[in-house]
């Protein structure tokens, strides 16, 4: 017996919501949210606690933690941000920080707490190994973004950061002991081209994919279940680098519109025009509750009728 529905709500039917599963918060943020709540909790923390950098590209999640008494230091030089704590904790983001960074927060006496995702960690663990064992590594990452400043400082004379094809021809490097490393939060397809370019130029090149499996499970359910959609919606922060991929795989990779928004204010009328099919994700940084708000707003609209917008988000600070 066939349980197939329709996907395409016919005129002045309620309008089809894919919530696109997985999706939002991934493990790695949840943990560093919890440690950092549990330390402005815990009476035997030493206050001030304080967060070096966002401790997740969201203003929202860096808005609630605020709530609870943490103070967030924002800025892409975490060495410099040091510079403001005089006492107290000082929590390193998911992103993780360099080995410069945690001696320095040492040198000054600050209790540490190293909210470092584990993935992450994976990372410093292998540049540091193959740096031992002679090899100059290519890391394929985002300049300015706080996770490749940490890799970097693993050995900033043996860590080449590329962004694009163009980067890759330009190095100069002259020996065969070649590794390629990654970002934990970039597109698969985004990075396919980068390693091709480094193997034609270096084909004896060790390639290690270090993209995280929360960002690619999020980014192939992105492009598999908007199949259907008319419309995608991702719902993060314009830091989040990984927001912004799922926005880059939806569009080259399903061929589908798709629009970044921090929370329900910014949908805009003008989207849904011929609009039947509406799908919706959220980047690993995003808050759930900031997004149920666009689901439940979703689900309200019917198709054909004017979309009015809410002029201010219940669960949105700002
Ligand atoms: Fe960790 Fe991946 Fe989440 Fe980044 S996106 S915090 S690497 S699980």
């Amino acid at each position: 017996m066939s349980q197939t529905k329709p996907p395409f709500p016919a005129l002045g039917e309620k309008m089809r919501v894919i919530k696109i599963s997985p999706r939002g918060y991934c493990y790695g943020v949840v943990d560093a949210v919890q440690l950092a709540r549990v330390a402005a909790k815990d009476p035997n923390t030493p206050k001030p606690v304080y967060i070096l950098g966002q401790i997740v590209h969201n203003r929202h999640a860096v808005d609630s933690l605020n709530q609870y008494g943490i103070l967030s230091l924002d800025g892409n030089d975490r060495l410099a941000l040091l510079d403001q704590v005089a006492a107290g904790t000082v929590v390193f983001t998911a992103h993780g920080v360099s080995p410069l960074v945690k001696l320095h927060a040492r040198a000054r006496g600050l209790h540490i707490i190293d909210a470092t995702c584990p993935e992450v960690t994976h990372t410093h663990e292998l540049v540091k190994k193959l740096v031992a064992q002679g090899y100059e590594i290519i890391y394929i990452g985002r300049r300015g973004h706080p996770e490749p400043e940490g890799v970097i400082g693993e050995a900033p004379e043996h860590v080449h950061l590329v962004e694009n094809i163009n980067d890759v021809y330009n190095l100069p490097l002259a020996t065969d002991k070649i590794a390629v490393s990654t970002q934990t939060t970039l597109s698969k397809w985004d990075t396919e081209n980068i390693t091709e370019a480094i193997r034609e130029k270096y084909p004896y090149a060790l390639i290690h994919n270090d993209i995280c499996s929360a960002t690619t499970d999020r980014q192939e359910a992105a492009v598999a279940q908007s199949r259907d959609a008319d419309l995608v919606l991702v719902v993060g922060d314009t830091k989040s680098n990984n927001s912004n991929r799922l926005v880059q795989v939806v569009e080259e990779l399903a061929k589908k519109r798709a629009h970044l928004i921090d929370n329900v204010t910014e949908l805009q009328p003008g989207w849904f025009a011929g609009v039947r099919v509406v799908a919706l994700t959220s980047g690993s940084s995003t808050p759930s509750q900031i997004t149920r708000e666009v689901a439940d707003f979703l689900g309200t609209l019917i198709v054909g009728r004017e979309v009015v917008v809410p002029t201010r988000s219940l669960v949105a600070a700002g």
